[in-house]
């Protein structure tokens, strides 16, 4: 039994805020703005993950009402996420993930972000794939005032 999922997530982006990617801390003169550590690719992932049951979405599961998820770091919401999964039953196949963002350079960082992510999901780092792309400028992520993030997961029960 194979299930399929996709989550898509923006964030604002700040001078002088932390910018997390992937479950790892960039280096960069802007962060997301955000309830949690605002990690838009985690975000995604999780959306995928519970899409791919029909389970909702992360703000269902983790409301950025709530003060216990206030500056929480995402790799937290992952592994929540990933248990919810779990105990349906279900185990990630792979995940393909694709960021749009200016700035910076995503290429040195991709490595560290498959090996937070992998561990998470008890997969090996070529199960995770992680693609950028910028916009050439244009739109809000041209402008660096915003980054996206979107995932597609594939499970299998066994
Ligand atoms: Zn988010």
């Amino acid at each position: 039994m194979y299930r399929i999922g996709q989550g898509t997530d923006f964030h604002q982006l700040a001078e002088g805020k932390e910018l997390w990617l992937g479950g790892v801390k960039i280096p960069h003169t802007k962060g997301a703005v955000a309830h949690s550590d605002g990690d838009v690719l985690l975000h995604a992932l999780c959306d995928a993950l519970l899409g791919a049951l029909g389970l909702g979405d992360i703000g269902k599961h983790f409301p950025d009402t709530d003060i216990r998820f206030k500056g929480i770091d995402s790799k937290v919401l992952l592994q929540r996420t990933y248990s919810k999964i779990r105990e349906k039953g279900y185990w990630l196949i792979n995940a393909d993930c694709t960021l749009l963002l200016q700035a910076p350079k995503i290429a040195p960082h991709v490595e560290a972000m498959q090996q937070a992510m992998s561990r998470i999901l008890n997969v090996s780092r070529e199960d995770i794939s992680i693609k950028a792309t910028t916009t050439e400028q244009l739109s809000f992520i041209g402008r660096e005032e915003g980054v996206v993030a979107t995932a597609i997961v594939l499970l299998q029960k066994f």
